[in-house]
């Protein structure tokens, strides 16, 4: 069975950066994804397609095709407030913010001063070429209930 959309796919992979460090990592066929429901990044499922269980596949990955190029905007000042008082903030913490479509962002603290903090809400892999080593462990039509809901469900998925 070829991978084309509205199939299930189980992988092994390992993502690296250019420099070789490992940035994630499963090898024991436990991550799953929807095809063609934007499940992960549009380069890898691009090189996804149409391939079958044992094909193993090495690709390069521009930010362009992955989390975007870092974009200088996303580094913000803000009011020192707008955090939770009771706690220290340190630069490298990060936090949960709601973006302007009420989507959930990550920010990162990269400067504390006595009355702003300075953010990132660039993804911390934005500007990163990813370098992909993939195994295909398993390809299945999706169920009904998993087209609709967008992703995988079952161990390797969504419980609910
Ligand atoms: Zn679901």
């Amino acid at each position: 069975m070829k991978i084309s959309d509205k199939h299930v796919v189980n992988l092994n992979y390992t993502l690296t950066d250019n420099d070789g460090q490992v940035i994630d990592q499963s090898d024991d066929g436990s991550f799953a994804y929807l095809h063609g429901a934007q499940n992960i990044i549009p380069g890898l499922e691009k090189a996804l397609e149409g391939k079958e269980v044992g094909d193993k596949l090495t690709v390069k990955i521009p930010p362009s095709e992955a989390y975007g190029e870092r974009d200088e905007a996303r580094i913000e000042e803000v009011p020192r407030e707008m955090f939770p008082d009771d706690g220290e903030i340190k630069p490298g913490m990060v936090f949960h913010a709601q973006g302007p479509n009420g989507e959930v962002i990550t920010v990162t603290v990269v400067e504390v001063g006595d009355k702003t903090v300075t953010i990132d809400s660039n993804h911390a892999l934005a500007g990163v070429e990813l370098n992909f080593d993939v195994e295909v462990v398993g390809v299945r039509e999706a169920e009904a209930a998993e087209l609709e809901h967008g992703h995988v469900h079952g161990p390797e998925g969504h419980d609910h």
